[in-house]
């Protein structure tokens, strides 16, 4: 039987919840179950470290099959999809609702969730938007993004949200994937630009003098997130453009020339200027820099 949408919860006796992988942050949703009076199954491979969990109140099991036999809702928090698949790949998973939280790409969590279903299972995928610490923690604003089985999600999402907020970002399996490494993305791109800008400085400015001033700059240039989105939406990329291309190419050699002066190497700068420089080539000089993102995407 293939579990749809509309499938009835059966198995209601199952009332708790199994967690599967006890790693750095299975261990953390772990004990915000816990610490929430949840009933808890937990599996891990290595079962030395289900002890500090067990003593908090958690029933152990020896196989990961044990642990799925134990609860309706599986929660999943494993390395990566390699994991899930050796971990789960002989066990009867019917009439289960599988929530995966483990990082995978979209087509990863689209295949693995065709592969829940065929074995009779609900499927929803999610993405973590925090580290250990986070979870637990409702002020630290840490969320799981969830997408697939809208049901499954909804009919768990008391239970879901007891580590951190949920947001369902729709039924395409993969889209919580997609949004996850979209953000996460971003995230690098931030880091590298930090790192670059601690290079420059770091014999002539103080790091702890530069990071508040780094913090407040890119808490401003932040917003122009959304003027970005704007144009994609648009497909207007010229209409009030306040600092054009043409100007940020020239001024950008002053940044490549700095990062020389100062003896720092330009490999996290220099692939984003040249994006830019190609795009002014092309005769797009009066954009701002959205039509970067055409030159990285074929338009669909
Ligand atoms: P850890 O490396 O701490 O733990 C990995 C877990 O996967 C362990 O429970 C490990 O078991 C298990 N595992 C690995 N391979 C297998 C296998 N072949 N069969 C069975 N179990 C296996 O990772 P985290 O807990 O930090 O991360 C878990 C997931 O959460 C990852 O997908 C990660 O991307 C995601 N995540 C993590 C964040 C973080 O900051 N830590 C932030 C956001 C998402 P064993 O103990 O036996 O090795």
């Amino acid at each position: 039987m293939r579990m749809t949408d509309d499938s009835p919860l059966t198995g209601t006796t199952l009332t708790g919840t199994t967690l599967i992988g006890l790693g750095a942050m299975g261990t953390a949703l772990a004990r915000a179950w816990s610490t929430a009076g949840h009933k808890l199954t937990v599996f891990n491979r290595t079962a030395a470290r289900a002890a500090p969990l067990v003593a908090a109140g958690a029933s152990p099991t020896a196989t990961a099959a044990e642990a799925v036999a134990a609860s309706r809702l599986i929660v999943l928090c494993l390395l990566d999809d390699a994991a899930v698949a050796e971990c789960l790949a002989d066990v009867d998973l019917m009439g289960r609702d599988l929530v995966n939280l483990t990082t995978s790409t979209p087509e990863q969590a689209r295949a693995r969730a065709a592969w829940a279903r065929r074995k009779g299972a609900r499927y929803v995928a999610g993405g973590i938007m925090a580290v250990p610490p986070m979870i637990g923690v409702a002020e630290s604003g840490g969320y799981v993004l969830y997408s697939g089985s809208q049901a499954a999600f909804e009919a768990h999402r008391h239970v879901l949200s007891v580590p951190a907020a949920g947001r369902f970002v729709g039924p395409d399996d993969g889209a919580a994937a997609l949004h996850d490494v979209a953000l996460l993305s971003a995230m690098y791109g931030m880091f590298a630009g930090v790192a670059h800008a601690f290079a420059i400085t770091r014999h002539d400015i103080a790091p702890k003098a530069l990071a508040p001033l780094l913090v407040e700059w890119l808490t401003a240039m932040a917003s122009t997130v959304h003027e970005t989105a704007e144009r994609l939406h648009s497909g207007d990329y010229t209409t009030g453009v306040v600092s054009n291309l043409a100007m940020q190419v020239q001024g950008s050699a002053t940044l490549l020339r700095t990062a020389e002066e100062q003896g720092v190497g330009s490999a996290l700068l220099a692939p984003y200027l040249d994006l830019m420089r190609r795009r002014l080539a092309a005769g797009h000089g009066d954009e701002d820099n959205a039509g970067v993102i055409d030159l990285l995407s074929a338009r669909r």
